[in-house]
């Protein structure tokens, strides 16, 4: 099977969540113009969120879609907060997030608390790519507050996107992590589907793994799909990529073709693996014994390409 490059964005089948811009413009060369900030900041249009933990508010609207809540900056808690700008739309609307401890309360009860793996599945693009954007800044500002050079607290910069050390003028960046998620082939068009040792009873998905250091990320395709399920890996295409966020991963997406077909399950990451023929995965998934992928992964989006339409899926 070839999967052409120009899937990656508007598949036929689903587009990947969180991996276009959603028309948003980040606009880095703004981000160390303090007076073009803090005008941008100021604006009436300007629009600001709050991300805590990961999460952000979200509420439904009249007509059955899901939010982002926003506010105008003079509405927004800035007590001790991080305010990261995250771009402007095509209308010129900037916007914010700002990093608080919790989330801001609400008189009514329609704005809800919601993690980034859910709200991936329901928000629009563009509320898709604010949130990924601001929790993935969340996460490298909470996790890197020293310097890895001196061991100084470092200051936040940059709207959100440097931490500098004020010791030993060290600049620290958002730091993001490759992993490879593959849809293994073999010469009859069957998939390699495996489960993790920790994962529910039923759920297979694409293997998947870190690249190491010193290694391209087709080596890295090989060398997971021999560890973890004992098959030789010839040709290796890349097909997308979606920021996974969780905390800091870029999921790098291929289908890899199999040279060999005996399956050896590594045991300690990999509990079993199998090849499915499309109406093998079919009747698995009829039956019950193999659950819908999560449809807001990378995963789920190589294993429809190659299924050939949609398939059910679960949220997180
Ligand atoms: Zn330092």
């Amino acid at each position: 099977m070839r999967i052409p490059r120009s899937a990656s964005q508007d598949s036929a089948v689903r587009p990947i969540p969180l991996a276009g811009t959603g028309g948003i413009d980040r606009d880095a060369h703004h981000r160390l113009d303090e007076a073009w900030l803090g005008a941008a900041w100021s604006h009436p249009s300007t629009r600001v969120f709050v991300v805590s933990g990961g999460q952000a508010l979200v509420e439904e609207t009249a007509d059955g879609r899901t939010e982002l809540v926003m506010m105008p900056s003079f509405d927004a808690p800035v007590t001790e907060a991080h305010r990261y700008f995250l771009g402007s739309d095509a209308e010129g609307v900037r916007y914010f997030a700002l990093q608080k401890d919790a989330l801001p309360g609400r008189m009514d009860d329609v704005a809800r608390p919601a993690g980034l793996r859910e709200a991936a599945a329901l928000l629009s693009p563009r509320d898709g790519q604010l949130m990924v954007h601001a929790v993935a800044l969340e996460n490298w500002q909470r996790m890197h507050r020293f310097c890895s050079r001196c061991g100084e607290r470092t200051v936040i910069a940059a709207a959100g996107h440097i931490r500098r050390c004020p010791a030993c003028g060290a600049e620290h960046y958002p730091r993001t992590d490759p992993a490879v998620i593959m849809l293994v082939l073999d010469e009859e068009d069957r998939a390699l589907l495996g489960r993790q040792v920790h994962w529910p009873k039923g759920r297979f998905s694409t293997l998947a793994g870190f690249v190491e250091p010193g290694e391209s990320i087709e080596q890295a395709v090989v060398r997971e799909v021999a560890e973890e399920a004992g098959i030789a890996v010839g040709e290796v295409e890349y097909v997308a990529s979606q920021p996974w966020p969780f905390p800091s991963s870029l999921m790098l997406g291929f289908v890899a073709h199999a040279t060999s077909t005996e399956v050896r399950v590594d045991g300690d990451e990999i509990e079993e693996a199998r090849w499915f023929s499309r109406e093998d995965l079919r009747a698995a998934m009829d039956a019950g014994d193999v659950l819908p992928p999560y449809g807001v992964s990378i995963a789920a989006v190589l294993i429809e390409q190659w299924y050939g339409k949609p398939l059910a899926t679960t949220p997180w």
